[in-house]
């Protein structure tokens, strides 16, 4: 005999079949909140770079992605974190192109800088600008780099620590207009920022990420910006090549990464939620107002990713052999 439930009255009356309704799906993964390590301090180019992508990807995942900065010893400390965290895709890495040179820069680390991460995609392209402290007596890069020269060393110049971005072009910029600045690391160039505002820093080359609002503002003198073209967020900011410098170009590809022996439908779950951040309107609206742009939805993948930061460790390796300059 059939008991007239009212769900089996309801199903009748809809006519629709009885029959139990799909068990919504439990997904194992993610199943609490994720942690994105960035490994420089707070309020800097990476971290804000990460913070629109964990937003926008927590999104996707059902769970909030929270951003932990884990700064120091050039970007090392974080990336080591992420290399020893459990493989189980809820702690990842959002680095930049610190992860193609630590692995020549630096001979003794306590974890594997290449083989300890699975590739997840990557994320953006940023442009690196030449700024200095408000009342630096410079208008052009031409008079920026007459100063260098004659002031060499006295002058100040922030960076990240060694390997970092800030660092890297500092030496680029060093060695183009052949002159030493005493450099003065620094967690992340977020920090670094401030005492530039304050005037205790004399020069920086950093993300526009860090930059872009800083130089709109006036609250800092730019003098260049890294790539062959001018950029749509500052388009009064002439290139480095404009300014007499063309060797002193460079530009700062970040990616995501999980822990070695991440089960590789995690690692293909995070890159969707990735490349699904990657086109949301909010983040690319910000990501424009600050200089950049999110890479194109094939290089967001763990097999563009793995064979690009590949051939960049291979293209890094003889500069940074050649140049002698190691971190230990
Ligand atoms: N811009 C820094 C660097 O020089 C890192 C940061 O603070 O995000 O690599």
């Amino acid at each position: 005999m059939i008991r007239f439930t009212r769900r089996l009255l309801l199903a009748l009356a809809a006519g629709t079949a009885l029959v139990a309704p799909p068990a919504k799906a439990q997904p194992s993964f993610p199943n609490r909140t994720l942690t994105v390590i960035v490994p420089f301090a707070a309020g800097g180019p990476t971290d804000t770079v990460s913070r629109l992508v964990a937003e926008a990807m927590g999104r996707d995942l059902g769970q909030t992605m929270v951003v932990e900065n884990v700064g120091g010893a050039g970007g090392t400390l974080g990336a080591q974190r992420v290399a020893n965290a459990r493989p189980d895709g809820h702690t990842v890495l959002l680095h930049h192109i610190g992860m193609a040179t630590t692995p020549t820069l630096y001979r003794r680390l306590a974890y594997d800088p290449v083989a300890g991460y699975e590739p997840i995609g990557l994320v953006t392209d940023v442009p690196m600008t030449l700024i200095a402290r408000h009342n630096f007596p410079a208008t052009t890069l031409a008079e920026a780099v007459a100063i260098i020269q004659r002031d060499t060393d006295k002058l100040n110049y922030a960076n990240a620590g060694i390997g970092a971005a800030s660092h890297l072009c500092g030496l680029l910029l060093m060695s183009a207009v052949n002159a030493p600045m005493t450099t003065v690391p620094f967690r992340g160039t977020g920090p670094a920022m401030q005492e530039l505002l304050a005037g205790r820093i004399d020069l920086m080359c950093d993300q526009t990420t860090n930059t872009t609002e800083q130089i709109l503002g006036n609250q800092v003198k730019a003098y260049a910006v890294t790539t062959p073209a001018r950029i749509g967020a500052l388009p009064n900011l002439p290139t480095s090549a404009e300014g007499g410098l063309p060797a002193f170009e460079v530009s700062v590809w970040h990616g995501l990464y999980a822990p070695r022996g991440t089960p590789a439908e995690i690692v293909n779950r995070l890159s969707h939620a990735l490349q699904v951040a990657l086109r949301d309107p909010r983040l690319v609206a910000r990501f424009r107002e600050l200089g950049t742009e999110p890479v194109a939805q094939d290089r967001a993948t763990p097999a563009a990713h793995r064979a690009f930061w590949q051939a960049d460790i291979a293209k890094w390796r003889p500069i940074i052999q050649a140049a002698g300059q190691f971190a230990d």
